[in-house]
């Protein structure tokens, strides 16, 4: 059953189901995505969100009025010397307002998907990188180099937006696919609109730090000439040395990646391979890279985390300082010794991770729970109850979100702030 206030066609509403913010697609308050052909990823982000459900706020599982709750959740974050703000699901002016929450409590802060994050902003502190905007792939790629990850599991128009599109500015032609390292990835999103198949070098993803090495390796010539092994991880040397070769002709290849797919210890390196390769290969033709985000506005959550606090999430404040550990601050080491948690995921319906101590949890109305938290506040999903800002996955743009029907949810930065002031 469907909610149906205010329905009305909205035909540019961004959709936040994915870093690519399409916002091209015609939605409307009962339905959302009204042409449910064009991509199934938003159609169930838009038909979880409008499903009817019971908004009440809940202490320990029973009913409550929202100022019951809000008190409730203050007096646990008043008490509290070390509570952990995790899941962070939220758009700007919600990272932006749970930013000063923490400030004010010394809470520590921790993204959700910041394991994925984690491993590109390594590499980039580390050496730095070169990557690329949407707006570029769009215009300018002839090569699109998927190196684990089939793209479309994440982002699924990413071909249909970018690569087989047919207004770009440079007349640039149908950019050639090839897939290193995908497994069981589904590689017919890479089939050109004339029938042209992707190159796919199969190989498991793990096997990614070997197969970059020999990648940078063959870029030296006197390695590639003098170089006796026959294959690396079931890739001849014959393949990965055309496939070197295809990058060095192209105009302008786009080498794609998903941290989050990188699920393997150390995979930092991985990345860092991958971005000093572009580096490498940038000195003889153009080459750049386009990181897949992970979602549950991660992108927005660590740019506003940046430039309000100097750090990406994983960050606290102690006397008025922001202080940053990558590792102390992850939520797995935080949970073993914080004496409160605030979840938030205001997108979609995670629930909380496993804990003894008072859980806070704010979000999505359908947030199922495996034990009732001490509180439980339903907010607004953004870009369905409620408006707000995103950044799309390349960091170089954020678009507004509008809401597609009239709630009572309250949204979820009003709320941490209605806490702040009672704390
Ligand atoms: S590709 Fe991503 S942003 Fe575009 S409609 Fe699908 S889920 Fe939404």
């Amino acid at each position: 059953m469907k909610s149906a206030n205010s329905p009305s066609l909205s035909p540019n509403h961004v959709c936040p189901a994915c870093g690519l913010l399409c916002d091209d697609l015609p939605m409307d308050g009962v339905n959302g995505l009204t042409d449910t052909r064009r991509c199934q990823k938003s159609q169930r982000f838009f038909a979880l969100a409008l499903a009817s459900q019971d908004n009440s706020p809940s202490l320990a599982g029973k009913k409550c009025d929202l100022n019951t709750a809000l008190q409730a959740a203050a007096t646990i974050l008043r008490d509290s010397q070390q509570p952990l703000f995790a899941g962070l699901g939220t758009e700007v002016q919600g990272m932006r307002a749970a930013l000063r929450l923490a400030e004010k409590c010394h809470a520590t802060l921790d993204h959700m998907h910041s394991e994925a994050t984690l491993r590109n902003t390594l590499a980039m502190q580390n050496s730095g990188w070169q990557t690329t905007t949407l707006s570029e792939v769009k215009n300018r790629a002839d090569l699109i180099l998927a190196i684990g990850t089939d793209i479309v599991s994440s982002h699924p128009r990413f071909f249909e937006k970018l690569v087989w599109n047919k207004d770009s500015l440079f007349n640039k032609g149908t950019p050639s696919v090839i897939y290193l390292a995908v497994d069981e990835a589904d590689t017919q999103a890479g089939i050109s609109p004339d029938g042209t198949k992707p190159t796919v070098l199969r190989a498991d993803k793990t096997a990614l730090p070997a197969i970059m090495n020999t990648l940078h390796a063959l870029c030296n010539p006197a390695y590639a000439k003098s170089n006796k092994t026959a294959s690396v991880a079931g890739l001849s040397m014959a393949a990965l040395s055309a496939l070197l070769e295809k990058i060095q002709a192209a105009q302008y290849a786009v080498v794609v990646w998903s941290a989050s797919e990188l699920a393997y210890p150390h995979a930092e390196l991985t990345v860092q391979s991958i971005t000093q390769l572009i580096a490498k290969l940038n000195m003889q033709t153009r080459v750049t890279g386009l990181s897949l985000n992970s979602g549950d506005g991660d992108s927005s959550v660590q740019q506003t985390n940046t430039w309000l606090s100097g750090y990406p999430s994983r960050n606290r404040f102690v006397r008025g300082q922001a202080i940053y550990d990558t590792k102390q601050f992850s939520s797995a080491e935080q949970l073993k010794s914080c004496d409160a948690l605030l979840w938030v995921s205001t997108f979609n319906p995670h629930p909380p991770p496993s804990y003894q101590g008072p859980i806070i949890a704010i979000g999505h109305a359908h947030m199922p729970f495996e034990h009732p938290p001490a509180v439980f506040i339903p907010v607004s999903v953004p870009a369905v109850d409620d408006g707000g800002t995103l950044f799309r996955m390349d960091s170089s743009i954020a678009l507004p979100l509008r809401k597609l029907r009239d709630s009572r949810l309250p949204r979820f930065a009003d709320v941490i702030g209605q806490i702040e002031a009672l704390i």
